[in-house]
């Protein structure tokens, strides 16, 4: 299924490179992440890239996004007037992240920022959700009370302006191979710092990405008029 151009408290940006197509699951748990989150008092969300109509790579070098199970959303909470079809192209998304990685930048972060994040992570089966190192650790400094949801948010590289929400494989999409869970607790300890210890390091170099063969299977859907 499409996910309508904008709805109840989202507007899809980027749309002449983003594709906005997902599993039928997929699309009502957005809809309803944005709903939630406009009952809450947020702004709309942005929404960026799902997958192509029929999966497959996404043009630009992303490894996941072929499934319809993944979906990019916009951090920031701020409210938002409608932008224009011209303004959504050019929208930019505010990192939440100081330049220097290593803290939340105190001038966009707020505590609606966290009750996105913890809608998001209480939407049904969500597998993970991949956010900047700063945004975890703010959340392990922060969040009180119920903590469970922590598991699933994983700390990952840039994810500093949105998150990446992946849901698990629907029931009925037999040959999806469902990754295996997040480790147990809440991820606030040495697996975290780990991220930190790698800022002082010089940079490594990163081999170029080389897509592994697509399945048989895959390419007749994909070739199919
Ligand atoms: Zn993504």
């Amino acid at each position: 299924m499409q996910l309508p151009s904008a709805g109840v408290g989202f507007q899809t940006i980027h749309r002449a490179r983003s594709s906005f197509w997902g599993a039928p699951s997929t699309i009502s748990r957005i809809e309803s992440l944005a709903a939630q989150a406009h009952s809450a008092g947020l702004g709309d969300l942005y929404i960026e890239d799902i997958s192509r109509p029929r999966g497959g790579p996404l043009s630009g070098g992303h490894q996941s996004h072929q499934l319809g199970l993944d979906v990019d959303v916009g951090l920031d909470p701020a409210p938002k007037r409608a932008l224009t079809a011209a303004e959504r192209e050019q929208v930019e998304l505010t990192s939440m992240v100081r330049p220097d990685q290593r803290a939340i930048d105190q001038a966009h972060w707020s505590p609606e920022v966290i009750t996105l994040l913890r809608l998001a992570a209480s939407l049904p089966d969500v597998d993970r959700i991949l956010i900047n190192p700063a945004i975890k650790r703010q959340l392990c400094q922060d969040v009180r009370g119920d903590r469970s949801w922590l598991r699933l948010m994983r700390p990952w590289y840039d994810h500093a302006a949105h998150m990446h929400i992946r849901f698990r494989c629907p029931a009925d999409q037999h040959d999806c191979a469902q990754a295996p869970p997040p480790p147990p607790g809440d991820g606030c300890d040495a697996t975290l710092q780990w991220w930190f210890d790698q800022l002082a390091l010089p940079p490594k170099p990163t081999p170029p990405y080389r897509p592994p063969p697509l399945p048989a299977a895959c390419m007749v859907v994909m070739q199919a008029p």
